[in-house]
């Protein structure tokens, strides 16, 4: 959802160079793990070097090359911190808090590895039928998982039915397609029986260790990082909850929901954020006058005044209404909070509309863009509303921001709504771009800087979903 931050971030070197903004506490947090980095570096070249062979003198060389390189990249890269990693938490959770997050889509093979022994059960896993199973003691060599009439093979061994789940032993971590995870693994076969779904069932707690690391930097402000968690736990199990129940997953590990990268976006500083979060969610009063969890939406950099959820989502909570936010402008890039003009062939974008939109290929090809909602703030305006009109004569409506995301998927160029549309030439020009993300909710940047002045993870959350309150859901 708001991996507009991440997609800063895959900057890595250029955007940590050039945070000039960067806080005493983090300059003192940077350096302390530097240090470790160099700890923990040396004493591995130093237990090498003991070893006392031959080649003692010049592996030491060599490792102090490699260490020297590794900890150069280390730090480009934000220097993430590793941790060893420990054994998978709440594998005993209750259905309602584990996490069913769709890794793979509609595919008829990948790659399988284990770090221990893996368990391979057909049929569903939770129920009575199951149909067969298989352990693979010797799980670190690449298996496949292959589908062939209809039927789903693991390492060479056929699993009748539609459904295998896969449950590694202690520490619970399985890889697909190279990726390392939590949890368990579940292969769904799709209706054609020519392809498969493969979800990762993993609980809430480490799932969020997989999601935040993705989402923000984890170098920013503890206090950041624990706001970010608690709305990301909020949205995931909304999500869930709302959308789960039709389908065997419950959320995408993309952008269209948020950004989830298993092991390799966890650190020390993220599963920080989540032990220190624990269980906390935020909810507020629904319009049947309960009080329950909503979708907390989230994303980088607002540029002046996050928007209401209603003119981007079409969803009402009184918490996404939209505040001012004057701090995002002091953490954002420049270049990311005043983004220049982008350009687009007008063929190009009547093709994406009209493949997006079926409806639109009515209009014919779009001759007109016309604003006819928009939210006016000091100093800029966010458009909310697009009216269509197309050389056939009809015209009809868009959401600004399914305009946006339809004509630039990755939304990485036309980054937000914050723009003026018009024609040059064969091409759609966006003008006077300003904030990064679809601007509801906490706004990353904003966030990052009001931990910075010393703003509590509970009071950030209040300013960006004001009306919201904490609970824990166990
Ligand atoms: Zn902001």
């Amino acid at each position: 959802m708001a991996s507009d931050l991440a997609a800063q971030l895959l900057l890595g070197c250029g955007r940590f160079l050039g945070e000039v903004a960067l806080s005493k506490a983090a300059h003192r947090r940077l350096n302390g793990r530097i240090r470790s980095c160099r700890a923990v570096r040396a004493s591995v070249a130093r237990q090498r070097c003991t070893r006392g062979n031959k080649g003692a003198a010049e592996k030491f060389t060599l490792g102090s090359r490699v260490a020297i390189t590794a900890l150069l990249l280390t730090v480009c890269g934000g220097c993430k911190a590793r941790r060893p990693a420990a054994i998978t938490p709440q594998m005993d959770v209750a259905a309602e808090f584990l996490v069913r997050v769709l890794i793979a889509d509609d595919v008829s093979a990948c790659k399988l590895k284990g770090r221990s022994a893996l368990n391979v059960i057909g049929g569903r896993a939770d129920s009575e039928e199951t149909s067969e199973a298989m352990r693979f003691g010797d799980s670190k060599a690449e298996m496949d998982v292959t589908i062939s009439r209809g039927s789903i093979t693991v390492g060479g061994r056929r699993f009748p039915g539609d459904e295998l789940t896969v449950c590694p032993d202690r520490p619970h971590i399985f890889a697909l397609n190279g990726k390392e995870y939590r949890g368990k693994l579940r292969i769904v076969v799709n209706p054609g029986r020519t392809s498969f779904d493969a979800i990762n069932m993993i609980p809430l707690e480490p799932y969020l260790a997989g999601v935040i690391g993705a989402e923000m930097p984890d170098y920013w402000e503890p206090e950041a990082l624990k706001a970010q968690t608690i709305a990301a736990r909020t949205y995931c199990l909304y999500i869930k909850r709302r959308f789960g129940g039709g389908r065997s997953w419950d959320i995408k590990k993309t952008q269209a929901h948020q950004v989830y990268r298993g092991l390799a976006a966890e650190s020390a500083q993220i599963w920080n954020a989540v032990d220190n979060t624990r269980a906390k969610v935020m909810t507020c009063r629904q319009t049947d006058k309960s009080e329950d969890i909503f979708p907390a939406y989230y994303s980088s950099t607002c540029g002046g005044h996050t928007e209401s959820s209603e003119n981007v989502f079409g969803d009402s909570f009184v918490p996404l209404s939209g505040v001012a936010c004057p701090y995002c402008e002091r953490v954002a890039r420049p270049k990311f909070f005043f983004w220049p003009m982008v350009q687009f062939g007008t063929v190009e974008v009547t093709k994406k509309l009209a493949q997006q939109y079926p409806k639109l290929k009515e209009i014919g090809e779009i001759v007109e863009m016309t604003p006819t909602g928009k939210s006016e703030y000091e100093g800029f305006t966010r458009l909310t509303r697009i009216k269509l009109s197309g050389s056939t004569g009809r015209s009809d409506f868009l959401r600004a921001e399914d305009l946006r995301l339809t004509i630039d998927p990755t939304g990485r160029r036309l980054k937000s709504t914050i723009f003026e549309i018009m024609k040059l030439g064969n091409n759609w020009a966006f003008s006077g771009g300003r904030g990064y993300g679809h601007g509801v909710g906490m706004c990353q940047c904003g966030a990052q800087a009001l931990a910075r002045q010393g703003k509590k993870a509970e009071q950030i959350l209040a300013y960006y979903y004001p009306g919201s309150r904490i609970v824990s859901v166990y």
